[in-house]
């Protein structure tokens, strides 16, 4: 049983944070930014100063690898990424960079032996903020292995000529000329593959309450939830404010607006507390306060980790579609889904096992929130570490975790490796 050192990891998360400090609390860093490159900076400096050899991929993705005693045996692998949201917090991410260079800090200092190479690293672009979608690089990286429904999303060619969102100052117009002009751009024959690695552990903030509610420091996490998100569409037909009677208007917004109503409590009637269902956009055509709506459109995105569940959600919106709301139609559109992926099972056991002989206060747990390692998943063995975020807070300045908590899940992290490497050939 090894222990990670809180001194080191409240270094670390002191460090990091600086680097897009926005001056209350949380952090602006986006990929690729002069920020970005900052912390990039740090965590190469600190890989080298163990030993760790420095490789990075055409993606700017950075690999620092201890090598192993088996010349032939393929790699083990942490990482997370070192981009943030807009005003996001010190925690997302970065937090599960910091753990795997204390796993690599904890193997060097104590000259632990290991038969496989172990890797820390940072994946490029992981929330998509400044040159959308969230999770693109990993997205590019797995592309062969994901189903072809989630694969079609994230081509190559597709993603290079991303436009930023934003323009700020040292950012390039798309995420391809952001690329070519990083110096951590490097060989795609650097990229992660099963060719070369054997399994993989993410650690992450769990960006929910669950844990606090339950007063557990970390969480050994099962799945990543499957989910949907659908557009619910309504159409009626435009009329002047002023001029046009009540009782002949087939309005769209009303018309959604109840819609959106009794979808919340036909749902609600379903009785499944962990499903969770969020409306978070809506659109009004044309959007004119002296003319009535013609068309209005909301997103549904729905979660839960039993297909049956979200098959009944489904059930739901498709009986609504069948019908009229205040004399207007409803159409349903399928933006996307995904289904439950569950995490490897011997090594979600060894996550367990080093949480409980740590004598780590910890829980089983899904997540919610997609996460890269998510499509590594596809590629190799692969599994996450949660730890207690508090007040379930993340993605904004509060987001926080306390250096006891990080420690904890670099401490189950460095063990449930040291399983790992003796577990895989
Ligand atoms: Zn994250």
């Amino acid at each position: 049983m090894y222990k990670a050192k809180a001194e080191r990891m409240e270094d670390k998360i002191k460090t990091f944070s600086q680097f897009g400090d926005a001056g209350h609390g949380g952090i602006t860093r986006y990929s690729l930014s002069p920020e970005a490159h900052m912390a990039r900076d740090e965590f190469v400096k600190r890989m080298k100063a163990i030993g760790a050899e420095i490789e990075t991929d055409d993606l700017a993705c950075i690999y620092a690898t201890l090598p192993g005693t088996d010349p032939n045996a393929k790699r083990i692998i942490m990482q997370s990424h070192c981009d943030s949201v807009k005003n996001g917090g010190n925690y997302d991410g970065i937090y599960g960079v910091m753990t795997a260079m204390e796993v690599l800090e904890v193997v060097a200092e104590n000259k632990i032996e290991h038969k496989h190479p172990l890797t820390a690293a940072i994946v490029t672009n992981e929330e998509g903020s400044l040159y959308p979608p969230a999770m693109m690089v990993s997205g590019i990286i797995a592309n062969d292995y994901l189903p072809p429904e989630l694969a079609k999303n994230f081509k190559y060619d597709d993603m290079m000529a991303s436009k930023a969102m934003e323009e700020h100052e040292g950012s390039a117009k798309t995420f391809g000329e952001a690329l070519a002009a990083s110096k951590y751009k490097g060989d795609k024959a650097n990229r992660l593959s099963p060719d070369k690695y054997c399994a993989m552990i993410e650690a992450h903030i769990e960006q929910g309450p669950i844990l606090e509610d339950n007063g557990n420091e970390v969480g050994a996490v099962q799945c990543v939830l499957g989910m949907f998100n659908y557009s619910l569409i309504f159409k009626g037909f435009a009329a002047h404010a002023g001029t046009f009677p009540m009782n002949k208007r087939h309005d769209a917004l009303y018309a959604a607006s109840t819609a959106l109503c009794y979808m919340h409590d036909e749902i609600d009637k379903l009785g499944h507390p962990e499903l969770v269902y969020t409306t978070g956009e809506i659109y009004a055509h044309p959007c004119v306060h002296t003319v009535i709506p013609d068309e209005v459109e909301f997103s549904l995105d729905v979660r839960h980790e039993d297909p049956k569940v979200l098959e009944a959600v489904m059930d739901i919106l498709k009986d609504m579609a069948t019908k009229t709301w205040k004399g207007c139609t409803m159409e349903l559109r399928e933006n996307w889904k995904r289904d439950t992926v569950y995490w490897n099972k011997d090594l979600v056991r060894f996550v367990e096992e080093s949480m409980e002989e740590a004598g780590l206060k910890w829980q089983k747990i899904n997540s919610g929130a997609g996460h890269d390692a998510q499509f590594f998943s596809y590629m190799i063995p692969t599994t996450m570490i949660f730890i207690r975020s508090e007040k379930g807070l993340s993605h904004c300045e509060p987001e926080h975790s306390s250096v006891s908590d990080c420690t904890a899940g670099a401490t189950a992290a460095v063990n449930a490796i040291l399983k790992a490497d003796a577990f895989f050939d």
